[in-house]
């Protein structure tokens, strides 16, 4: 999953960011207003947390920019003005939940996947297909015949990201641009050797090849 992190405390964004990829996001950052604005327009991000008092551009006034083009990416509005009419602000400008610092990040980071899978049209319950279950917190897989299988981070960010959407179609350039933040050079051929490490743990029918298209996660009968 693909995250924009746009915050001007430059030891809060680098922390944030280091925390936020450990627990198996990719993540772009930004300090300002404009970059954030247009970083929000030109690429799939699946989550966006926006820091509200920015340098060129207010963090409200990039915000109501996105809705108002039409950009539905899940926001969390982070600020130190924990004012109530502030987050009704936020709120009515599209945030999709709010955060006021100081804040612990285990609170950020159990919203953000909340966030994730309800934007997607999922309970925020554990992910689930095959019997497989997706345990976020250690980034694996646990099958309910007991077994528990590790996966690395990318594993886990493919995982992740076919659960949220089973059933569809997900191209190679689909996959690389959520998986992947814009500082690495991601090969196309590399989902394949991803997506058959996943087979090769989880079992070779769980995810299908389209052939020209992409990979499916199977969804199972009747849902
Ligand atoms: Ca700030």
């Amino acid at each position: 999953m693909r995250m924009l992190l746009v915050e001007d405390d430059v030891l809060l964004r680098d922390s944030l960011r280091l925390a936020l990829q450990a627990v198996g996001y990719a993540v772009d950052t930004c300090g300002d207003g404009v970059e954030a604005a247009h970083l929000g327009e030109v690429e799939p991000y699946d989550l966006v947390v926006l820091d509200l008092g920015l340098p060129l551009r207010s963090g409200l006034d990039v915000l109501r920019g996105w809705r108002a083009r039409g950009i539905t990416v899940p926001v969390l509005v982070l600020t130190a003005r924990d004012a109530w009419y502030e987050r009704v602000d936020g709120f009515q400008a599209g945030a999709d939940d709010y955060l006021g610092k100081p804040f612990h990040f285990e609170e950020l980071a159990a919203r953000l996947a909340a966030l994730a899978k309800r934007s997607r049209g999922h309970a925020p319950v554990a992910l689930s297909v095959e019997g497989w279950q997706l345990d976020e917190a250690r980034q694996r897989a646990c099958h309910r015949d007991g077994r528990a299988v590790t996966l690395t981070a990318i594993e886990f960010r493919m995982l992740r990201c076919f659960m949220l959407r089973p059933g569809e179609v997900l191209s190679k350039s689909y996959l690389i641009g959520h998986l992947y933040d814009a500082s690495h050079d991601a090969d196309s051929n590399v989902i394949e050797v991803f997506v058959n490490r996943l087979r090769r743990k989880l079992g070779s029918e769980l995810i299908a090849t389209r052939r020209g298209q992409g990979y499916v996660l199977v969804q199972p009968a009747g849902r």
